[in-house]
């Protein structure tokens, strides 16, 4: 049984939001501006998004006495990170309006299941075969060819759970690579890209959608470093870029936002590598660049309200602060057009991300 009636949430309601990171943290602060109030849920201390939440829950995604005060404390209930078990989700959508839905976080947060729902939403992505241990490797490597990508279908995030496949000698010791605790993986062929871009929707109670601009998105070590708004392609990839983003909200029925990270291939195609449903680091640039940042989207998504303008009025280059790149906050304040964003964490770790700059430039075309 759903919660969901359709109910607009008014300013003045307070969001429950699971997860408490960085990405709680700027829509509570998006929240606060729009008069609602947010509860962050989340089982670490100190998490980011405490430090700017009218309440908070410290507890585990899977205590049904604290799930259960949380929905009794809340209007409405969404998530700022996918991986919560399905069981919560659905505890929660039976007591409270919960958007997205349990359905889109089930597809979100399983590798297979995303790359099935891909192909009979006929979306392109690369070849891709279910792998359920090492036995079943070496066939599924014949079957995609070599290079290779193999991922864990749960939990890998920013390249963890990941180990390319180049050559023959390499297949052996593949799944040993990926570590214990595995689970079921997934193969995927190798795209050879020439970029990486990732488009943001928002798809709002009564259906209607709104595409920020497409970005393009560079890793170090396989983490987002740099995110340049909008991404230097030929207008034909791009238009492409946000039919099929849209198409995806769409097809998933998707409340509130959804990011899709896709790969351009050598030959122009766009093909589909993954969803996130929630705000995404490669829309923060949003904040200081657009009319309506993805927060605010998220937020006005979430609660039933129209959706912003996603218009751009400058060009910008957003680049993640990880760990001790912080200590240069004192220079990033004297740039002119740069605008800093921290985090609030305690202790820069190396490659946490601690913040991030957003470098604003004059809209060019
Ligand atoms: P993911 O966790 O799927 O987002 O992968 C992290 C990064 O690994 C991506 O941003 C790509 O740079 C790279 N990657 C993942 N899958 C593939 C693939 N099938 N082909 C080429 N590069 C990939």
């Amino acid at each position: 049984m759903s919660a969901d009636q359709g109910q607009i949430i008014p300013p003045g309601s307070t969001i429950g939001i699971l997860g408490g990171g960085q990405l709680g943290r700027m829509t509570a602060m998006a929240a606060a501006r729009l008069g609602y109030r947010v509860h962050s849920y989340c089982p670490e201390a100190d998490s980011p998004a405490f430090q700017v939440s009218a309440a908070s829950s410290i507890a585990a995604y899977d205590d049904p006495a604290a799930l259960s005060r949380f929905a009794d404390a809340v209007d409405v209930v969404t998530f700022e990170f996918e991986n919560v078990p399905s069981a919560t989700a659905e505890l929660l959508a039976a007591r409270k309006p919960t958007r997205p839905g349990p359905n889109v976080l089930h597809v979100a947060q399983h590798r297979l299941r995303e790359k099935d729902f891909l192909t009979a939403a006929k979306v392109p992505t690369t070849r891709y075969m279910e792998v359920t241990g090492a036995d079943g490797l070496e066939r599924a490597v014949r079957s995609i060819g070599l290079p290779c990508v193999l991922k864990t279908a749960q939990f890998g995030y920013d390249g963890k759970g990941q180990v390319m496949i180049a050559t023959d000698s390499e297949i052996a010791s593949a799944w040993g690579r990926m570590g214990s605790g595995i689970g079921i993986g997934i193969l995927e062929g190798f795209v050879d890209f020439t970029h990486e871009i990732s488009v943001i929707v928002a798809r709002g109670l009564d259906g209607a959608t709104a595409v920020f601009p497409p970005v393009e998105n560079q890793h170090r070590n396989h983490v987002l470093d740099t995110t340049i708004a909008p991404a230097r392609l030929p207008e034909a990839v791009l238009m492409r870029a946000e039919a099929i983003a849209r198409h995806i909200a769409e097809a998933l029925n998707v409340v509130g936002l959804i990011a899709v990270e896709m790969f351009v291939a050598q030959s122009g195609e766009v093909l589909v590598n993954e969803l996130a449903p929630r705000p995404h680091n490669s829309g923060h640039w949003t904040i200081d660049a657009c009319v309506t940042s993805q927060f605010e989207q998220f937020v006005r998504a979430v609660c039933g309200l129209p959706l912003g303008s996603v218009e751009r009025h400058s060009d910008a280059v957003m680049k993640n602060l990880l760990g001790d790149d912080i200590a240069a906050w004192r220079e990033i304040l004297a740039e002119p057009s740069a605008k800093l964003h921290l985090y609030g964490k305690r202790e820069a770790r190396p490659g946490r991300k601690m913040g991030h700059v957003t470098r604003l430039a004059p809209r060019r075309k």
